[in-house]
């Protein structure tokens, strides 16, 4: 059954996010939910810490910093919306973890428990496949990054290429699988991963062909 909590944390995502333009509005909130709905499916958890999960996944950005600069307001603001939508102490500490864990997981490396890595899948699979294709673009495009160099790297996966959307997928888009650590986010992400090498290809092949050496 629905928690009826989750509806106060929805509308805090809709509230902060709705307007949100950088891949990371309303629609990838609610996909890295719908993401961690499929996780849990196959995992074994109590009812209590499914909803633990849910709830860490509406707020898995209320304390990034790159949305709230101020960390220290993130966290009392977190602590308040937890208290006032009905979530005990240990539910909002269980919570505030994981997404804690999530926001810098990037920048630790470190073995996360089972609840974190959940929503870690749920939010990673948001880089891939054919929206992750999609937001790499629209991300390019904001930063005017080009779309691929001429010519392409003779080593996609040499870290000295130029930076670019096409760059991207080697540096980091094709590196996923090997984040992925539970059962269904790996399965979707070797699905997400195949496709993206597909499209690749295939953008590949179409650049190649209009890459001239003269204007001539
Ligand atoms: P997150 O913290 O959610 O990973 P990012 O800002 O790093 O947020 O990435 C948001 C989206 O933009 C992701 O889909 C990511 O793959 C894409 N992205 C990030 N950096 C680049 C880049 N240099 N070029 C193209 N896409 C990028």
């Amino acid at each position: 059954m629905k928690d009826p909590r989750l509806d106060d944390l929805a509308r805090w995502a809709q509230e902060n996010f709705g307007q949100e333009h950088t891949g990371h509005d309303l629609g990838h909130i609610r996909r890295v939910v719908s993401n961690t709905e499929k996780i849990i499916k196959k995992e074994i958890l109590t009812e209590a810490q499914a909803q633990i999960v849910l709830a860490a996944a509406w707020l898995h950005e209320a304390l990034d910093d790159k949305f709230f600069p101020d960390t220290a307001a993130a966290r009392v603001s977190l602590n308040e919306l937890l208290e006032a939508s009905g979530y005990s102490a240990d539910e909002q500490e269980a919570i505030e973890a994981i997404v804690q864990d999530v926001s810098f997981h990037k920048r630790q490396k470190k073995a996360y428990p089972l609840l974190t890595r959940i929503v870690q899948d749920a939010d990673l699979l948001e880089a891939i496949g054919a929206i992750g294709i999609g937001r790499a673009f629209y991300f390019g495009g904001a930063h005017h990054e080009p779309l691929a160099s001429t010519p392409l790297p003779q080593d996609p996966w040499s870290s000295q290429n130029p930076k670019t959307v096409y760059q991207h997928f080697f540096d980091k888009l094709f590196r996923i699988d090997e984040l992925l650590s539970t059962a269904v986010g790996r399965e979707i992400g070797e699905k997400r991963t195949r496709f993206m090498k597909e499209f690749l290809t295939e953008f590949t092949k179409e650049w190649e062909d209009g890459s001239f050496d003269s204007l001539g």
